[in-house]
């Protein structure tokens, strides 16, 4: 759907609330307030808002709009809340629901949790782990986390049920307004221009903001309104999980199981068994796309066959499953770009910003969220739409900086591993290297001191600087 706006300064993000008023009938936000009220309970109002703020925030109207409340959507709204800015944060669903996960949370995540202030203490129910346990090519190795001063030296477990929750109600603490129930089915152009104005919702209210945030995910099905479409020539990763009543569910580590055979095949992927804390133990697989049967393989079958192998005692069996055997796609190394046009910003999954090397989407989404913000808040403080652009068009180019070296290595990797006689090799001899492994859950986990370091901090960082981005 488009709408008639009018012609603004090119190209202009010049407040636009004036042009719709307050509709009575919107819903309240989750907790019933609405702009400046939200100071009430801690928030930041919109009337002590910063650089760039209108002082005639709406319901439907803000000065950004962040389309999702998982943990891409709820970061961006927190560091832009705390900013001063106004924002709109719309999601489909409403708290608390579930989100296909594993659940796991690695100290790059933790690292990102602690910068936005989110209460991460163990009696507050966030379990933690020492580090990685790998079971592979008849070898069996724990690894902690590495003791660095750029990262914690203990990831945690947390479902996503709380998760998401935790972190949406964080931002809105900050001042965000979150709408829950908003299901966002269409962007609201600028005829003129193609710049995305605003969006609508399924229940057809419209939502407008200077900027829009697409943090809605895999599917982002408001950036593919906007043109912007998966790139197939990027790492895709698919992953299946469930939850079994387990007496494993209180880990110290995270564990990881490489051995996942299809035939004589061994898979590029591996298998995880997370203790919950809960009781429950959260158990799943992934698997890459340059495998060759990649599209043909059956997930369900594949778990259940891999969990036979498991002792008996430690209970994943049908009897103690707890929840139906869900999947979803994992989309890698940036495969949608770019991540900045037209007045909307990719954030997360909607970005394909999960890690190639290891399948972790949560603490890249949580960065791309402070990245997103940092740039929006300084945008919005320009007084020209030229100066304004200027700013957003830096967005694609610090994901790169940040990343885009890394992701180009684990394109290069997840290709490598496609191949089974590669797999087989790396697993039957890196597993029982414990130097090889410290190595490898660097690269893998992306944990190197920013500055400085080891000589393997060093080293990894070098090469990924030197390899031209994704
Ligand atoms: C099986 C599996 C296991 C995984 N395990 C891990 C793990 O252990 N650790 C890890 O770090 N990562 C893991 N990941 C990846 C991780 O789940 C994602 O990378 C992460 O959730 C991305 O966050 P996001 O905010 O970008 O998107 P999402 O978490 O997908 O959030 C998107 C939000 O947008 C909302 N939304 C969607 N469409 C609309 C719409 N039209 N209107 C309004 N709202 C909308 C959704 O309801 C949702 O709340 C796993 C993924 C899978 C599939």
């Amino acid at each position: 759907m488009t709408e008639q706006v009018p012609p603004a300064d090119p190209p202009d993000l010049a407040p636009q609330r004036e042009l719709v008023s307050a509709d009575p009938g919107t819903p309240a936000t989750s907790t019933g307030r609405v702009g400046a009220a939200a100071a009430t309970t801690g928030g930041i109002s919109p009337a002590d808002a910063g650089p760039g703020s209108a002082s005639t925030a709406t319901a439907t109207t803000a000065d950004v709009i962040v389309v999702g409340a998982g943990p891409a959507g709820s970061a961006v709204s927190y560091y832009l809340a705390a900013a001063g800015l106004d924002v709109l944060l719309l999601e489909k669903t409403s708290f608390p629901r579930e989100k296909v996960c594993g659940d796991g949370l690695t100290p790059r995540a933790v690292k990102a949790l602690t910068a936005m202030g989110v209460p991460i203490a163990e009696s507050d129910g966030w379990l933690r782990n020492k580090g990685l346990r790998i079971i592979g090519g008849g070898g069996r190795i724990e690894l902690d986390w590495p003791e660095l001063s750029s990262y914690p030296g203990y990831g945690m477990v947390r479902t996503r049920a709380d998760f998401d929750q935790i972190l949406a109600r964080h931002a809105e603490k900050a001042g965000a307004r979150l709408v829950e129930g908003a299901n966002v089915t269409s962007p609201l152009l600028d005829d003129r221009t193609g710049r995305i104005t605003g969006v609508t919702t399924k229940d057809g209210r419209q939502y407008r903001g200077r900027l829009v945030v697409a943090a809605d995910g895999n599917s982002s099905r408001l950036s593919v309104a906007m043109g912007l479409h998966k790139r197939d020539d990027r790492p895709l990763g698919v992953a299946v999980r469930t939850y079994y009543t387990s007496p494993r569910h209180n880990d110290d580590y995270l564990e990881a199981w490489l051995d996942l055979w299809d035939g004589n095949s061994l898979l590029p992927g591996y298998g995880w068994i997370f203790g919950m804390g809960d009781g429950t133990s959260n158990v799943g697989l992934g698997l890459l796309n340059t495998s060759t049967g990649f599209g043909e393989i059956d997930y369900r079958d594949l778990l259940r066959k891999w969990l036979a192998g498991m002792p008996a005692e430690w209970g994943f069996t049908e009897e103690n499953r707890t929840q139906p055997v869900r999947g979803a796609a994992l989309p890698m190394g940036f495969n949608r770009t770019p991540h900045y046009t037209k007045g909307l910003l990719l954030a997360g999954d909607a970005g394909g910003m999960v890690n190639p090397f290891n399948g972790e989407g949560i603490a890249y989404a949580l960065e791309a969220g402070e990245i997103a913000a940092r740039v929006i808040t300084q945008a919005l403080a320009r007084p020209t739409g030229s100066g304004r652009e200027r700013v957003l068009q830096t967005y694609p180019s610090q994901l790169k900086d940040a990343y885009g070296g890394y992701y180009t290595l684990g394109r290069i990797f997840v290709d490598l591993i496609g191949k089974p006689s590669i797999m087989q090799f790396c697993t039957r001899h890196g597993v029982k290297r414990p130097a090889v492994m410290r190595f490898t859950m660097k690269l893998l986990g992306n944990l190197t001191e920013t500055r400085g370091g080891d000589a393997v901090d060093r080293l990894l960082n070098a090469v990924s600087k030197m390899t031209p981005a994704a």
